[in-house]
């Protein structure tokens, strides 16, 4: 958890629908919608409806959730690509991380580079 848990983090606004965005997945436990900014044909943020500051937290407190992001790529990928994807979870600002509710970045839909 972080301080932006709750009214102030951009994703729990997106989750209770405060704030728009181009949802492309939903279950009882997360939903998935386009990233704003995307780096591959297809990018998408899966997040838990739960917040979670990153996915180390999630995975300390509520692995079944964590399960069910994966489970939420997978169906993603394989709806709007061919089911292969990479998934992402930057942890930290020196890992690029800037919104403090856990997410899983879905890139897909092209042959991506390695790193
Ligand atoms: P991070 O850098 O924390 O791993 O990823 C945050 C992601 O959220 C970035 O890829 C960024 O483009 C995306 N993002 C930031 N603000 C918004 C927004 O308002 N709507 C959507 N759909 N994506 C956003
Ligand atoms: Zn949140």
């Amino acid at each position: 958890m972080t301080s932006t848990e709750g009214s102030d983090c951009l994703f729990c606004k997106i989750v209770a629908g405060e704030v728009p965005a181009d949802i492309v997945g939903e279950s009882p436990s997360a939903i998935a919608f386009r990233d704003i900014a995307p780096k591959a044909p297809v990018h998408v943020l899966v997040v838990p409806r739960e917040h979670h500051g990153d996915v180390s937290a999630l995975a300390a407190s509520a692995p079944n959730l964590l399960a069910d992001l994966v489970e939420m790529a997978d169906e993603v990928a394989t709806d709007l690509s061919d089911g292969q994807y990479r998934m992402i979870f930057n942890v930290g600002p020196k890992a690029g991380q800037t919104v403090f509710h856990v997410h899983a970045h879905v890139l897909s839909g092209t042959q991506l580079g390695g790193f």
